[in-house]
């Protein structure tokens, strides 16, 4: 149980703001996270890590000399928006490129995608490496759709080192492309982790019971067994990493290799020495040479009760990064000479203000910007009165953290509206405020997506005149096909694109009637919430869901039944003539 906090809904923030105060020698804050508190080395390649909070040390803690020089701390178990990673990367960016990388979850691989075409955009080069290592997540043939979990720190310290000796954007991906191909991991807990201020466990392996291929956000594990001994836990997890090699790795005879033994929160330490105690035996009798193991905690899941096994397959190449110095505050290794102080100028990118003078707007878009914000407002109480039910859904074969995420992003795009309706801001500008606020603060998969959804609605309203129903539709239709091109999920993967595209088609026909606004957003909602029902039945193939296909048999999708709320919602204020 996770004990102590005040809001729950300001904990990431807070623990952020008492790493940085117990940290300053390492690290400075800047919007979306931490960066070196060092001078930039110009020239040298910027390594830019992260993910969401509880998972200390990562990713904040990994930031000093010879490892991260930035990192993107989004909220609790939620990826850090795009904008988030591109302030960080800004702020740590010296002239030679950025390299983002993180562990591979939908989210994280969305918004940092989105991060590194916007800075490429702006003339940064950038590479993105989404870290692959969890055996247990997916098939050797599918390595690429793995969850990253410990084998971070393997991958990070790779690139680090790499970017430390000064070689150039190229070089440093493609040994941390190495690192990540050679590097596995598998995990197993005895207990779920609970979140700060939630009444129960994200999920709970009965007692004397050991889940099998945990995941740091307390993902369901793939299988279960009775609780083994220290001994027979090390035999389960060294035996099951030594089964799969990866390509290029023939034989254990006479390899040499980098050895993490990963704390996720509640193992104690000596727990821990007890079960590396067997690993080092067995890894030893397999001809494995172990270089610089690691036992402690490295990646967590708040106070879950667990341990993984990571291992890093050295080559002639990799093992002189993996043995360099490094220095950041939770992972120091050897000695690293002093680093220049920082100066005014590496303050300058983050200091930089967005720049905010509004487009004009006439009195129909204004007016019309104000049933947007009506909508928003109900868009945030439907999702408030939903929460704990989202919530749940998605912890069925998710992560759980769809209703926090939902309540974030609406509260965050009514605020947003509010202010720039205030403003005198048109309907095109205040939707479009509201997605930038929506997926910078919600965070996940769906804070990205429910992004360009306001997004794409807006930029088919304009600023001038009032809009039409065909505008409305339209815009929703340039939404269906934004969250497909982002997404990439199909309608019949179980995703919200399983109800948006049936909204937006009813949508579409019924205004091509020439039905009345409200009443084709109506007949629209009904096709949603149908759709929504519907996709109980399916099996998921996108995001999160995936790994665990067959328990989400029976139960929506978390993220298609939000939506056909929040249609519904929208469609009681369409129909409310007191709204102007
Ligand atoms: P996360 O999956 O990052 O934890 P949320 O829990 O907030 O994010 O949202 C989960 C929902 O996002 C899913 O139920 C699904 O509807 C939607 N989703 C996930 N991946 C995709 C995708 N690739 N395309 C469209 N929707 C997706
Ligand atoms: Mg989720």
């Amino acid at each position: 149980m996770t004990q102590l906090f005040n809001d729950p809904a300001a904990f990431a923030d807070e623990a952020l703001e008492g790493f940085v105060a117990a940290h300053r020698r390492w690290v400075r804050p800047v919007p979306g996270g931490v960066v070196r508190a060092a001078a930039r080395v110009p020239g040298q390649v910027a390594v830019v890590v992260g993910g969401g909070s509880g998972h200390y040390p990562a990713f904040s803690g990994l930031v000093g000399q010879g490892l991260a020089h930035g990192a993107a701390v989004g909220n609790v178990f939620a990826s850090p928006s795009a904008r988030q990673v591109r302030q960080v990367a800004k702020a740590a960016e010296a002239g030679g490129g950025v390299l983002l990388t993180f562990g591979n979850y939908a989210g994280d691989v969305l918004h940092f995608g989105q991060a590194a075409d916007q800075l490429r955009a702006e003339g940064v080069d950038v590479r993105v490496l989404p870290v692959t290592d969890d055996v247990s997540s997916a098939s050797p043939e599918e390595a690429h759709k793995r969850r990253g979990v410990a084998g971070d720190l393997a991958v990070f310290k790779v690139a680090g080192a790499a970017a430390e000796r000064g070689l150039p954007l190229d070089e440093v991906t493609r040994l941390a492309e190495l690192a990540n191909a050679r590097t596995r991991s598998f995990g197993v807990a005895l207990s779920g982790c609970t979140l700060p201020g939630a009444d129960e466990p994200l999920f709970t392996v009965d007692p004397g019971r050991l889940a099998l291929g945990l995941g740091i956000h307390g993902e369901p594990g793939m299988g279960e067994r009775d609780v083994p001994s220290a001994d027979e836990t090390a035999e389960l997890l060294v035996g099951t990493l030594l089964a799969e090699l990866p390509p290029g790795v023939d034989g254990t005879a006479g390899q040499r290799a980098a050895v993490i033994l990963n704390g996720l929160g509640a193992v104690k330490y000596e727990e821990l020495f007890v079960v590396y105690r067997r690993v080092a035996e067995l890894l030893g009798e397999a001809g494995v040479e172990i270089v610089d193991p690691e036992v402690g905690e490295l990646v967590t899941s708040f106070d879950m009760a667990g341990v993984s096994l990571t291992l890093c397959w050295l080559t002639d190449e990799l093992e002189p990064l993996w043995t360099a110095p490094a220095d950041a505050p939770a992972y120091r290794k050897g000695s690293v000479a002093a680093p220049a102080a920082a100066t005014p100028a590496d303050d300058e990118p983050a200091a930089a203000a967005e720049q905010d003078a509004l487009p004009a707007a006439d009195d129909d878009s204004r007016r019309a910007a104000r049933r947007v914000l009506a909508a928003l407002a109900a868009v945030r109480a439907t999702v408030d009165e939903h929460v704990d039910e989202l919530g749940r859904i998605d912890a069925v074969a998710g992560d759980g953290d769809h209703g926090i995420g939902m309540r974030r992003g609406s509260h965050a795009a009514h605020e947003a509206a509010a202010d720039a309706v205030a403003r005198g801001a048109g309907a095109a500008t205040t939707l479009d405020l509201a997605a930038a606020a929506w997926a910078d603060r919600a965070g996940g998969t769906s804070g990205a997506l429910w992004g360009v959804i306001l997004g794409s609605i807006g930029s088919a309203l304009g600023d001038t005149g009032r809009p039409t129903p065909e505008a409305v539709a339209s815009g929703v239709a340039g939404a269906a096909a934004g969250v497909q091109r982002l997404g990439k999920a199909e309608v019949g993967d179980k995703t919200m694109v399983d109800a948006l595209v049936p909204f937006a088609d009813a949508l579409g026909e019924a205004v091509a009637t020439g039905a009345p606004l409200a009443t084709a957003w109506d007949t629209a909602a009904s096709a949603a919430e149908a759709a929504a029902a519907a996709t109980a039945e399916l099996l998921p193939r996108m995001g999160r869901a995936r790994p665990h296909a067959e328990k989400s048999l029976g139960t929506p999708d978390a993220g298609a039944h939000s939506l056909a709320l929040i249609t519904r919602a929208v469609q009681r204020t369409l129909a409310d003539k007191e709204v102007d």
